[in-house]
């Protein structure tokens, strides 16, 4: 724990792997996170069972890993712990499957609260429900397990029904590495919120819809598609990257005097008052709940309109116009790639 940040941080010290070292955890599901907290509580030498459905095509990677497979309703009743880590919209189906499993003192395991936190899955009042949430996908929890980093993560308790719930959940965390990096303690309910509100508005449905309403604005005066792809998409990376490694300063230091300024001022015409109510009401329909029940009906109904607007999206012009430059051009990202898989 430091006193320096207003949440609590815990660290390998304060995680203590004797809540753990003699449970046996099933992990349910073997992608992005799964085949890592797998693999990962393997090598701290926790007992490890994977969850897959016996026509899964992910139970031969999970084998060849040297794990042991099983059916999620098998491996969930030989387990005291059990890491719940198919897709979010598949959980509600396969807790169903394994419920009847689940023994007073169990514990349910999550990396995301959604389903939790929207009742979607409602677990007995006699298990323990935590969350350990890696804040990095699946194949970085394992690489920095294995060179000896950690990867930061958030701690969460939803019910504590032994009385052991948040230790057990650092230990979880501990072993997987987490708690080498730090992990901050969080709630069900902020974690979900601030996960979709942060993807919706800023991260994944903010920087998308500012780079197509930028690209169109330069397009529809006159300029190249290919002048507008590379100021309001290719260049996004190099901005962003200075601002993961020193925040908005950095970005700000390094960028000329003319862009500083420019920033500044245009920035908030951009990004105004509107926007801001904008942001407010997605972050409502995240709180109410509403979002939740249309995407779990969108789920139900086969995602129409999902799959609608995917197209629409694939079938943007600057879609085309990147996949011709970036065949032109030898992005320096693509040797970075090469450079990192050759690693492993
Ligand atoms: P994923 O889509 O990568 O993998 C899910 C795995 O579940 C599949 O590989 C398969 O083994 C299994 N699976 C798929 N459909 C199934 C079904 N119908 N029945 C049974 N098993 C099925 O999932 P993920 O991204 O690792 O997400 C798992 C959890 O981790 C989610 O709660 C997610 O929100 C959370 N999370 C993900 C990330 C990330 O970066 N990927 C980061 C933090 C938390
Ligand atoms: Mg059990
Ligand atoms: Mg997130
Ligand atoms: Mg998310
Ligand atoms: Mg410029």
């Amino acid at each position: 724990m430091t006193e320096e940040f207003d949440t609590e941080i815990y660290y390998d010290d304060d995680a203590d792997s004797s809540h753990i070292d003699d449970e046996t955890v099933a992990v349910l599901g073997y992608g992005s996170q799964g085949h890592a907290h797998a693999q990962n509580l393997a090598d701290s030498g926790v007992d490890v069972i994977v969850g897959l459905r016996e026509d899964s095509s992910s139970r031969a990677a999970a084998e060849d890993d040297g794990l042991r497979v099983a059916t999620p309703v098998e491996a969930a009743s030989e387990a005291s712990i059990v890491s719940v880590l198919v897709p979010d919209t598949v959980q509600p189906s396969v807790y169903a499957d394994i419920e009847s499993e689940l023994d007073a003192g169990d514990t349910l395991q999550f990396a995301h609260g959604f389903n939790v936190h929207y009742g979607q899955i409602e677990p007995a009042d006699d298990v323990d429900v935590t969350m350990i949430a890696p804040k990095s996908p699946g194949h970085l929890v394992r690489r920095n397990y294995q060179s000896g980093e950690g990867t930061p993560g958030l701690l969460a308790v939803y019910q504590d029904a032994t009385g052991n719930a948040k230790e057990q959940a650092l230990a979880y965390g501990k072993a997987i590495g987490c708690t080498r990096a730090g992990v901050v303690e969080t709630t069900f309910r902020e974690e979900t919120e601030t996960d979709l509100f942060g993807e919706q508005a800023v991260l994944c449905g903010g920087v998308a819809e500012l780079i197509k309403a930028g690209y169109e604005t330069l397009v529809d005066a006159g300029y190249s598609p290919e002048m507008a792809y590379f100021e309001c998409l290719n260049e996004m990376k190099l901005i962003v990257d200075l601002m993961y490694e020193g925040g908005l300063g950095a970005m700000w230091d390094s960028v000329s005097d003319t862009a500083e300024y420019g920033g500044l001022t245009r920035g908030e015409v951009v990004v105004d008052d509107h926007a801001r109510e904008n942001m407010q009401e997605v972050l409502e329909q995240v709180q109410n709940g509403e979002f939740a029940r249309e995407w779990v009906t969108e789920n139900q109904a086969g995602r129409p309109s999902y799959r609608q607007r995917r197209i629409a999206e694939k079938n943007h012009e600057i879609e085309d116009v990147g996949e011709r430059l970036r065949d032109l051009f030898a992005w320096a990202d693509e040797t970075e790639t090469e450079a990192e898989s050759s690693e492993n």
